[in-house]
């Protein structure tokens, strides 16, 4: 009968796997290789089996399972819904919750540092609530990591809420289908309960050199929480300590960063905030050295303790104390030792940085201090800008290199150039000053050095390197199809094969580079006459990609280029001057001024519809402001004769549009609405988009637009009106969080971050239920 309902971490093994878990028993090995891990316990599979037993719930659940096609994913959708409303309307045993909140008591009473609350209730700690896969589960060990965890659970009914939720968690539908092709019918679940860290000090140890793949300890530590460190917000300080079997390690490297920000939890709301370091704290060491080999020591033993595979870890410091608090493996390594950079040799050093994608670069130095200069970036350029963002990231492909004042090895710019092979080198702190745009520069970022001059260099020196990084999960254990649909927003028919197998459908179909390759101003076609000519260029343009998504849904826009954006072709000389363009004659309001530019659009999709089967389109209409807008263009697609099943939805891209949203879906009867986040964001903030010298206060994640469209979303869910965002934002995985967080139905990347998204969707969806209201 074997184990209790609850037993301390500290008392369970390696043996113990099919009571504690994967996760449960490698904590309780590494607490006895005497690794401080923060106190728990861990609510046994017995609990869980209990719950089972006492309700009766094994053949009901076998029955579900039984009768489930799991390649059928809408069925596999329904079954662990059932599965988990099953687990969930149950009450758990008393005899389980009374050993709960025992055990929960006893970290209540070595509450360490909480006794300046002026509250008298009983002071509970705040716990971290994961669940522990058994022995069934383990042959991928990123198993585990598919189901839930919560941070920050206080107080006993949402802690037994919790534990409720990572066992509902054992039916998600990957759960499902992973037992399901390994012939694994029963499965149990066990419950890790641990001591929430406020860190003072937090950081990531790898156990070996990412970038170069030298094999010392290498520590990134911050002031506060961890969290700042993976946004890249904060460059973090960097130590490099010699590994050393017998325990003697050696700090070898030192680099103090300016730390400007930390994030720390408030005593009072539990909530974490963002905070300015203070003046006296901001270029000061954050680590002592006692801390750096003490970390490196455990490090050591950690990857020791998993086999010799190299660990990246995580650790928190609060009141001179260590915590590890999670230890995973670095799934890939550098194979190719760095070689010696011998053509550096005597050169000028003009700045150093922590080289965050290795390899060799040398060409000339493109500053990207605005967006427009991102159109300016030439082939082989050397691209040097403050921080990446998302909307860099097609261009980056391009570049040779990619250097930035800020960001540590997991910031974006790291990230983001080791998944494309491309050297970086992050947190120069100046780099964007000191280097001058067309400056010729030699880069070496396997040791973050940048030297003056060209030099000829080798292109099968750079070696391409992934990590985990934006993602907190092995990229094995996420999925390849997610709820929350991914989609890409695409423009020329390239790589479609490719690319239609991995997103869900187009979330943007821009007509207006059709038009740029035809040479002719469609405004003037349809003046002269020649309006078959502008349904063949459009038919032309759609139809391979329609073909090549099947039946995944492709949104394809209606004219919205602005009146000087079409000059240079024929036509264009005929179109108006306007002082602003961008506010002026274009979208959704021009095309009712021209209804037969309109027109020509949906006769191109009705053809493709109905004549070639193209059920697939669907029409979404650009900078709309007013339901009229919407009914009068239905009116028009009617007198086409498009089919009502094509689908009809909108671009949120102006405020007007956000706060009519309700009457958009309840009078004008959208199909759908997508986030243009750049228009969006130009007009709630009134910042010109190609105004280089506002780029840096423009910013999609401003609360102000981050609420719009959370109202969007919270609106068209109400009315079952599909939500998705096809700004350049999509493409960036934060937002992807956000807006999966704020109920958004799918999201269009560019062809570069279909992965990253598609990994981060799917990750938030395996956290979703981790914040307990
Ligand atoms: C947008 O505004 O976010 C958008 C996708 O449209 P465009 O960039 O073409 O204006
Ligand atoms: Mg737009």
């Amino acid at each position: 009968m074997g184990f209790d309902f609850v037993i301390g971490l500290d008392k369970v093994g390696r043996q113990d796997i099919k009571a504690a878990g994967g996760k449960g028993a490698n904590l309780g090995e590494i607490i006895k290789a005497g690794i401080p891990v923060p106190e728990g316990f861990v609510v046994t599979t017995s609990s869980f089996d209990r719950l089972i037993q006492v309700h009766n719930l094994d053949s009901k659940v076998q029955d579900i399972i039984a009768t489930t096609n799991v390649d059928d994913t809408s069925a596999l959708l329904v079954a662990s819904q059932k599965l988990k409303d099953i687990i969930l309307s149950y009450p758990v045993p008393p005899e389980v919750v009374s050993r709960v909140i025992e055990a929960y008591g006893r970290l209540s009473n070595h509450d360490r540092n909480h006794s300046t609350r002026s509250n008298k209730t009983r002071d509970f700690p705040l716990v971290s609530v994961r669940s522990s896969a058994t022995a069934e589960d383990l042959p991928t060990a990123s198993f585990a990591g598919q189901q839930a965890s919560f941070l920050n659970v206080k107080g006993e009914y949402k802690l037994i809420e919790a534990i409720r939720k990572c066992w509902a968690s054992l039916f998600e539908p990957r759960a499902i289908f992973y037992r399901a092709k390994h012939g694994f019918s029963r499965a149990s679940i066990a419950v890790i309960v641990q001591e929430m860290i406020n860190s003072e000090k937090s950081g990531i140890i790898f156990t070996i050199d990412p970038t170069t793949g030298e094999n010392i300890v290498l520590i990134e530590a911050i002031w506060g929480l961890g969290e700042c460190i993976v946004g890249g917000e904060v460059s973090p300080d960097l130590y490099k300590v010699s590994k050393d079997k017998a325990g003697v390690e050696r700090i070898i490297d030192i680099q103090i960063s300016k730390k400007t920000k930390m994030r720390l939890r408030d005593h009072i709301s539990d909530n974490t905030a963002e905070f300015d370091v203070p003046e006296n704290k901001i270029s000061v060491q954050v680590l002592n050295e006692e801390e750096m080999l003490k970390l490196s020591r455990y490090a050591v033993e950690l990857e020791e303790h998993y086999g010799g595979v190299p660990q990246d870890i995580e650790f928190a410091i609060e009141n001179n104390k260590i915590a590890i608090l999670q230890t995973r493996a670095i799934t890939t390594t550098v194979k190719e030792q760095n070689k010696e950079f011998e053509l550096a040799k005597g050169r000028t050093v003009l700045l150093k940085g922590i080289g965050a994608s290795p390899g060799f670069a040398s060409g000339r130095v493109k500053l990207i201090l605005g967006k427009d200069e991102i159109r300016e970036v030439q082939s082989g350029d050397i691209i040097v800008t403050t921080m990446t963002t998302p909307d860099l990231v097609p261009t980056m492909s391009k570049s040779a290199a990619i250097i930035t004042d800020l960001g540590g090895r997991t910031c974006h710019a790291a990230i983001v150039s080791r998944e494309m092979g491309i050297p970086a080198i992050v947190g120069t702190q100046e780099g964007s000053k000191i280097l001058k745009d067309g400056q010729k520069v030699t880069v070496d970022a396997y040791n973050g050095i940048i030297y003056e001059g060209e030099t000829a260099i080798d292109r099968g020196h750079v070696q391409q390197q992934k990590l985990e990084g934006m993602i907190t999960k092995s990229p094995s254990s996420l999925s390849a199809t997610t709820v929350v649909k991914v989609k890409v927003n695409i423009a020329f028919p390239q790589r479609l094969e490719e690319i239609s197998s991995k997103v869900d459908g187009v979330g943007l179909l821009r007509i207006e580079h059709m038009i740029a390759q035809s040479g002719i101003h469609p405004a003037k076609l349809i003046r002269e006459g020649r309006k078959e000519e502008y349904i063949t260029i459009l038919m032309e343009g759609i139809r391979p990609i329609a073909y090549a998504f099947g039946s995944k849904p492709v949104w394809v826009r209606t004219l919205d280029a602005r009146s000087d954006e079409f000059r240079n072709l024929k036509g264009g000389e005929d179109e108006p001057v306007e002082a602003n363009p961008m506010l002026g004659w274009h979208g959704i309001r021009r095309s009712l001024d021209e209804p037969e530019l309109l027109k020509a659009e949906f006769e191109a999709i009705r053809r493709l519809h109905v004549i070639e089967g193209r059920t697939n389109l669907g029409v979404m209409l650009p900078f709309v402001i007013s339901t009229e807008e919407v009914k009068k263009s239905k009116e028009i697609a009617k007198q086409v004769g498009l089919p009502d099943e094509v689908k009809i939805g909108i671009m949120v891209e102006t405020p007007a549009c956000v706060m009519i949203i309700e009457k958009l879906c309840q009078e004008g009867k959208i199909d759908f609405a997508s986030f243009g986040t750049n228009d969006l964001t130009q007009l709630i903030l009134g910042i010109d988009r190609n105004n280089e010298n506002l780029a840096k206060i423009s910013s999609a994640f401003h609360p102000a637009v981050l609420r719009s469209m959370k109202i969007v979303i919270d609106t068209c869910n109400q009315f079952g009106v599909e939500t998705s965002i096809c700004g350049e934002s999509g493409s960036s995985t934060e937002m992807a969080r956000i807006l999966v967080r704020y109920g958004i139905k799918s999201v269009s990347c560019n062809m570069d971050a279909i992965d990253t998204i598609r990994a981060v969707v799917s990750q938030e969806e395996q956290d979703r239920n981790a914040t307990l209201d």
